[in-house]
């Protein structure tokens, strides 16, 4: 709605707390657009806030690296953490607040109430990071209630996710749409990721074989299911005797609307999705296709 080429960019406002939020939201004038992040923003936000400027007439971006969907053992302390940066992007991309509240202000005490995803909360993602979708929901329900958007945009990127929260929407009666951007890469075609400071040089050559094992199946996609699997596994097997490897925690091709395997005769919308580690970065990427 917005022509954010036009729009001169002035300097977000900070929320950093429910009570600041409250009161510069309601100065929010016509329909509220929320990017909700964890910050270290790179390109792929950047693409998310740029739909949210074409569904709505406000960008609100929020900035929260969110304790309930880190596993123990996993890099939520080492996560990067850059809010003057951010607020730089945020400011570029036009938003005109931003919401970065501290853990105590989302969880005061013990979070008892918690989003169930269900089944599709149990698989890939789900199966290798147990209690992730759930965190991630629970956060997403209290940013829609904090925030009150029109419309969320999140990114192909973390499909299920993206997946789960229509789902939630849907099941949940939440008077919310929400937009989808595709998927960023760097220029060697890596998926934009904030984690992906953590590669060193070696660790990001070994890490393009993602990508690569993804385009690989979707050249392969005339031949179905087990011809796209054996494809994108080929690159992977690869990968794996590489150095440094790639060590993959799965490869599948999935129903686009349940995240279930699909089976060799399927017909529809499809992902194939692919979650590896490199030394100690854990990484996912997918490819959407038409069966
Ligand atoms: P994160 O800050 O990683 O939790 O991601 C916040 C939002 O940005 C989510 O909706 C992600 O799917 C989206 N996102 C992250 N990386 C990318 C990317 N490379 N392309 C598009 N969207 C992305």
């Amino acid at each position: 709605m917005t022509d954010a080429a036009e729009t001169p960019r002035s300097a977000p406002a900070l929320a950093c707390t429910p009570e600041e939020l409250a009161r510069l939201r309601s100065g929010l004038e016509g329909r509220v657009a929320l990017v909700p992040t964890m910050g270290a923003l790179h390109g792929g936000h950047r693409a998310l806030m740029a739909t949210a400027r074409e569904q709505a007439d406000t960008l609100v971006a929020s900035v929260f690296v969110n304790p309930l969907q880190f596993g123990p053992g996993e890099d939520y302390e080492s996560y990067p953490r850059d809010l003057d940066a951010d607020m730089q992007v945020c400011a570029e991309e036009g938003a005109a607040l931003v919401f970065a509240p501290s853990v105590e202000d989302i969880y005061p005490g013990e979070q008892i109430v918690r989003v169930d995803p269900g089944e599709m909360g149990r698989v890939l993602e789900g199966e290798f990071r147990p209690g992730f979708f759930s965190g991630v929901l629970t956060v997403v329900n209290k940013l829609f209630n904090l925030v009150r958007p029109d419309v969320a945009v999140f990114g192909q990127k973390d499909a299920q996710q993206l997946a789960l929260v229509r789902r939630m929407v849907r099941d949940l009666n939440m008077p919310i749409d929400i937009a989808a951007a595709p998927t960023m890469r760097d220029s060697d075609n890596l998926a934009s990721s904030s984690r992906n400071a953590y590669l060193d040089p070696a660790e990001r050559r070994s890490a393009l074989a993602l990508s690569r094992a993804l385009l690989a199946g979707a050249d392969a996609s005339v031949t179905g299911p087990v011809g796209i699997l054996s494809a994108a596994r080929a690159v992977l097997d690869e990968a794996a005797a590489g150095d440094p490897p790639v060590t993959v925690d799965y490869l599948a091709l999935v129903d686009a609307n349940t995240f279930a395997e699909v089976p060799n005769d399927f017909r529809g919308e499809a992902v194939l999705l692919v979650a590896a580690r490199v030394g100690r970065t854990r990484l996912i990427d997918n490819v959407p296709l038409s069966l």
